[in-house]
């Protein structure tokens, strides 16, 4: 299954046994973020944890 990433826009094969897929079929909104979108948005997100 193709998938592509909501913030890079990057096409990203998604094996169909696997947890992501599992996780966007039962997701009500599946918006598919790469792992290194995920990964950026996490490290952003820590970024902006106020002092
Ligand atoms: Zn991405």
């Amino acid at each position: 299954m193709e998938l592509t990433c909501h913030v890079c826009g990057q096409t990203v094969s998604i094996a169909t046994w696997s947890e992501e897929y599992e996780r966007l079929k039962s997701s009500d909104d599946p918006a598919y973020i790469c792992d290194a979108c995920q990964q950026k948005i996490r490290l952003d997100a820590q970024n902006d944890q106020p002092r």
